[in-house]
C-alpha cells in the first residue's frame, strides 16, 4: 500500500511538472506588428497582422496600447489582427502590442486631413500662379515704360537737332552802306566789311543777302 501511494504521488508530481513545462512553452518569444508607419485620413480604418511565436497564442483588447485615444480608437481584435479607426483630429499616435511582459514594435500613425491638404494645394498653386501673372503684367508694364522713355528722348533729341545744327554764331559780314549782311567777305565789292556775328546782324535789322545766300 505504501509503495502505491509513493508512486501516484510520483505520478502527480509528474502531472503537475508537465504542465508546468507546457506553460513555460506557452510565454512568448515574439510579437510584431507586421506593418510600417501609416498616414490616414480621417474616419478611416486600418488592420493590422501580428506576428505571435507561439501562434497559437491569440492576441486580446486589452494587450493593445494606443498612445491617443482622442486620434485612435481600437474596433476590433480577432486572434492575430486587429483594427483601428481614426477620428476628426490631426496628429501622431503610436501603437503596440504588450502581451506577457513582451512588447511588439511600434506603429506611427499619422492622422491627416486629406481634404483639407488638397484645398490647401490648390489654394498655394493658384496664388502662386495669380503672383507669377501679376510679375508678367509689371515686367510688361516696365518694358513699355521703357520703350515710351526711349521714344521720348528720341523724340526731344530730333527736335533740338536743328536748333543745333543751325547755330546763330557764325560770321557774317556788313557793308558800309545798305541793309544786307553777307557770307562772303568779297561780295557785291563790299569795302572793308564790318564781321559780326549772324546773331548780332540780324538784331541790327540786316537782311541775307540774296546773292550769298
Ligand atoms: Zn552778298
Amino acid at each position: 500500500m505504501q509503495h502505491k501511494k509513493i508512486i501516484r504521488i510520483m505520478f502527480l508530481l509528474f502531472i503537475v511538472f508537465f504542465l508546468g513545462g507546457c506553460s513555460a512553452e506557452t510565454k512568448i518569444k515574439s510579437l510584431h506588428i507586421d506593418s510600417q508607419d501609416v498616414t490616414l485620413d480621417f474616419d478611416q480604418s486600418q488592420t493590422f497582422n501580428v506576428n505571435i511565436e507561439p501562434a497559437k497564442t491569440n492576441i486580446e483588447e486589452e494587450d493593445i496600447v494606443l498612445s491617443d485615444n482622442t486620434l485612435i480608437t481600437l474596433t476590433k481584435v480577432s486572434d492575430h489582427s486587429f483594427t483601428i479607426k481614426t477620428h476628426q483630429n490631426e496628429g501622431l499616435a503610436t501603437l503596440y502590442i504588450m502581451k506577457d511582459d513582451v512588447e511588439s514594435n511600434k506603429i506611427t500613425i499619422n492622422v491627416v486631413n486629406t481634404k483639407k491638404a488638397k484645398e490647401k494645394a490648390a489654394q498655394e498653386e493658384q496664388a502662386a500662379k495669380e503672383a507669377a501673372e501679376k510679375e508678367r503684367q509689371e515686367a510688361e508694364a516696365a518694358a513699355k515704360a521703357l520703350e515710351e522713355q526711349k521714344q521720348a528722348e528720341a523724340s526731344q533729341a530730333n527736335e533740338s537737332t536743328p536748333n543745333n545744327a543751325v547755330p546763330n554764331t557764325s560770321t557774317v559780314y556788313l557793308p558800309k552802306n545798305g541793309k544786307k549782311y553777307h557770307s562772303n567777305p568779297n561780295c557785291s565789292n563790299m569795302k572793308s566789311p564790318r564781321a559780326v556775328s549772324l546773331e548780332e546782324a540780324q538784331s541790327l535789322g540786316y537782311e541775307p543777302c540774296s546773292k550769298c545766300y
